[in-house]
């Protein structure tokens, strides 16, 4: 099937990011087309589950800053657009050695954007949060602007916005390939071929895929997320009195949670997980051993969660590149094809933001943002 009127824009994927542009490109009035291989709301990707954090300190790099800022702004007025409460900010702590990567890096961040912190010495974070005993050696930044997202509730939020500003959606139809057709792009589906001037690749961990012979360094790292219980709660873990937390427990090593949402006390080691070539392989039973890595992180900051019984497990997966900083850049060789694939395990808090500058991208050619920093050839020559 041919469709009679072509597409402005067609969106592969329709997780976090591709739900996102999808949002901004017909709130222009962009005639867009979302197009998805599995059903709405579906676990097999990066973007299902109750929580993702997202903080302004950005101990990664300040560069980030700027668009979780902007990304904030967003976050608020689509829960103002659609009634749906999306964001919570409760603070964040980052801890860490003084002189560790996490609390040197969002000092960093701090310092250069002008954003007030505290830092927290043990005594200090245990009595304004007193699930934390903190051993003697660390330290705790608050980041005020910290908290959760809603994952499922994003997305949902932007695509129904999406649709109501006009957007056509499919789902559970694959892409099998795409080619540059005149300036443009013909989409071929398992249901049919679509024509459009431009086209968004936001597949998540199944970009490698669409892309045949051009490869990127994209790895599929497989994450195990913990939903714990701990035994006596007198409130302790209650967003109001457990803010989100970044623990550098060992050089490079960080461990990460929530406070107690509805499926209990959420905390992951970040990275260290299993890598696969796809998704198909991607081992999805979590073993009752796979735990015990994070109970030992977690002992030094919160001993009563570290000895919790797990109430529930999952997975998850991570699209990594080599230095974990995001790709969002115009195919090498088809200006028309924009590559987005920023997650390495921290891009759902940017989505919103992401959702805009990739509309921006799509229909002006350019961004308020330096994008500098995710621009695919910086790995030249390592590319195939
Ligand atoms: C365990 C875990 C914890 C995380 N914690 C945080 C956090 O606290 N804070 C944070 O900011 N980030 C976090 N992240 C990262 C964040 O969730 C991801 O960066 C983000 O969800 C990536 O979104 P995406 O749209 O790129 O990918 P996805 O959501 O995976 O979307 C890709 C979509 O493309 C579709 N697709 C793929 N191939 C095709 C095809 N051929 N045809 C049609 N459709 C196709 C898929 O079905 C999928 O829906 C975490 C990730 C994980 C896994």
């Amino acid at each position: 099937m041919i469709s009679s009127r072509p597409y402005d824009v067609i969106v592969v994927g329709l997780g976090a990011m591709g739900s996102a542009t999808l949002y901004h490109l017909a709130e222009r009035g962009v005639r867009v087309l979302g197009l998805d291989r599995n059903a709405a709301g579906h676990n097999l990707g990066s973007s299902h589950g109750d929580s993702r954090i997202i903080r302004e300190m950005y101990f990664e790099h300040p560069l980030y800053v700027p668009l979780v800022q902007r990304a904030h702004e967003l976050w608020r007025a689509l829960e103002k657009r659609t009634g749906t409460p999306l964001m919570t900010i409760n603070g964040g702590l980052m801890i860490g050695r003084r002189d560790g990567a996490v609390v040197r890096g969002t000092l960093r961040s701090a310092t250069e954007h002008g954003l007030h912190c505290e830092i927290l010495d043990p005594a200090e974070t245990h009595a304004r949060y007193p699930a934390f005993s903190l051993a003697d050696d660390l330290v705790a930044v608050l980041d005020p602007r910290a908290g959760y997202l809603d994952p499922e509730a994003c997305v949902r939020a932007h695509l129904d916005s999406a649709r109501e500003a006009g957007a056509s959606t499919h789902f559970d139809e694959r892409v099998v390939a795409w080619k540059a057709d005149g300036g443009g792009v013909r989409v071929t589906t398992e249901a049919g071929t679509y024509a459009a001037d431009r086209l968004l690749l936001a597949s998540g961990s199944w970009t490698a895929e669409l892309l045949g012979n051009f490869a990127l360094p994209l790895t599929v790292e497989r994450q195990a997320v913990f939903w714990l219980q701990p035994e006596t709660d007198t409130g302790l873990f209650d967003p109001a009195r457990f803010p989100i937390y970044a623990y550098e427990y060992e050089p490079g090593s960080i461990c990460y949670g929530f406070p107690r949402l509805a499926r209990g006390v959420k905390a992951s080691v970040m990275h260290g997980g299993e890598t696969t070539p796809d998704l198909a392989s991607v081992r999805r039973t979590v073993y009752e051993s796979e735990v015990r890595p994070l109970r030992a992180a977690l002992r030094p900051i919160l001993p009563g969660l570290s000895r919790a019984p797990v109430r529930e497990s999952g997975t998850c997966v991570f699209t990594n590149t080599p230095d974990h900083d995001f790709i969002i850049d115009s195919h090498p060789l088809h200006p028309q094809v924009l590559i987005s694939s920023p997650c390495s395990g921290h891009g759902f808090k940017f989505a919103s933001a992401i959702g805009e500058l990739q509309a921006d991208l799509l229909t002006r050619g350019e961004s308020a943002f330096d994008l500098a920093p995710f621009r695919i050839d910086r790995w030249r020559g390592d590319l195939a």
